[in-house]
């Protein structure tokens, strides 16, 4: 029997893009199910962000002009990941594989042939990989790279340049689905479940239209947090400081002894100061990254729902 696929795609804010990247999503679909490499009941699955804009009217009216079109809306905007989260844990057990794509046509749709034959093969996750980065800018390309290079030296294991445009088997959903965890960077997490996995490089694109959400800022805040929901290497990497300052400082107390002792009293209160200073510092930043763990700690054991669905444009068993 063939696959049946769900392609699961987050929109936030996509009025704009949505209308042409529809159309190339559907003609995917179609030239799978034509090549005979998945079946006719597959699904192009959107998943509203809480959109401010008129996001989810589109989704609906897609949604009952093609009966592979189907979407669900997030009760309000909960972010990029807890999006494709929801998609992903609403095809489970409704499909056979999964593709997660974002829906602003940079990632290339057409390695998803690539993605379901290596499907085929046996494997169960494909995690599409950037070949190059040509069409972002410099500043761009220079954080994006510097943020898998920071996150592998922090110990989250996660493919490079690898984002979340990936194919996951539904055996592989339903293992996932047992990370009940609140903080979730999904790139970090999947190699997590393991199974039989592969790459396929692809191009990314520019985005076909409207901004990216993706600022500077975000882009920080999503690797502090994927390193802080992933790794406790932060914290070894306080001690192990602080260990280096304490040796410092012994000896530098060794010395003050030794030179006091020949009588030549050290004048001068400035390097004391900043050495206080210094330490006080350092102290702070210390207690900031303990903080983030309790912080992520605090919200763990709210157990606080991952994704509330609002709406759907179809019955409960995903059937129009
Ligand atoms: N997105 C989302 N919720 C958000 C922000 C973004 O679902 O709060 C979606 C967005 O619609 C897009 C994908 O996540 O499909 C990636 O966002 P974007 O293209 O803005 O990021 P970039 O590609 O610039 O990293
Ligand atoms: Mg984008």
């Amino acid at each position: 029997m063939l696959p049946k696929l769900i392609i699961v795609i987050p929109c936030y804010n996509e009025q704009e893009v949505l209308p042409i990247t529809s159309k190339m999503f559907l003609n995917k679909i179609n030239s799978l199910v034509s090549a005979g490499k998945i079946s006719d009941e597959s699904r192009i699955m959107f998943v509203n962000d809480g959109s401010k804009d008129d996001t989810w009217n589109i989704i609906c009216s897609l949604a009952k002009s093609d009966k592979h079109f189907i979407g669900i809306s997030q009760s309000r905007n909960r972010g990029h990941q807890n999006a494709v989260l929801a998609g992903l844990m609403e095809a489970k057990d409704n499909c056979d594989i999964t593709i997660s794509i974002d829906c602003d046509g940079q990632d290339d749709i057409d390695a998803m042939d690539k993605m379901v034959d290596s499907y085929m093969n046996g494997y169960e996750v494909v995690y599409g990989v950037r070949s190059k980065r040509d069409t972002d800018t410099f500043f761009k390309r220079f954080t994006a790279e510097g943020f898998y290079k920071l996150l592998q030296k922090m110990g989250a294991e996660i493919v490079f340049n690898h984002a979340d445009y990936r194919l996951i088997s539904n055996r592989v959903i339903r293992e996932f689905a047992n990370f009940k965890e609140v903080n979730i960077f999904l790139r970090g997490m999947v190699p997590l479940v393991g199974f039989k996995s592969t790459t396929v490089e692809y191009e990314r694109n520019e985005r076909i239209a409207g901004e990216s959400h993706y600022p500077l800022k975000k882009m920080l805040y999503l690797a502090f947090d994927g390193i802080t929901s992933l790794s406790v290497k932060p914290i070894k990497m306080i001690m192990n400081f602080g260990i280096i300052v304490a040796i410092i400082s012994f000896i530098g107390i060794i010395w003050a002894v030794v030179d006091a002792l020949m009588g030549n009293t050290s004048t001068g209160w400035a390097s004391t100061v900043c050495i206080v200073c210094f330490i006080g510092g350092v102290q702070l930043i210390s207690i900031g990254v303990i903080g983030e763990y309790i912080g992520k700690i605090y919200m763990e054991v709210k157990k606080r729902p991952r994704y509330i669905i609002s709406e759907r444009t179809y019955d409960d068993d995903m059937e129009k």
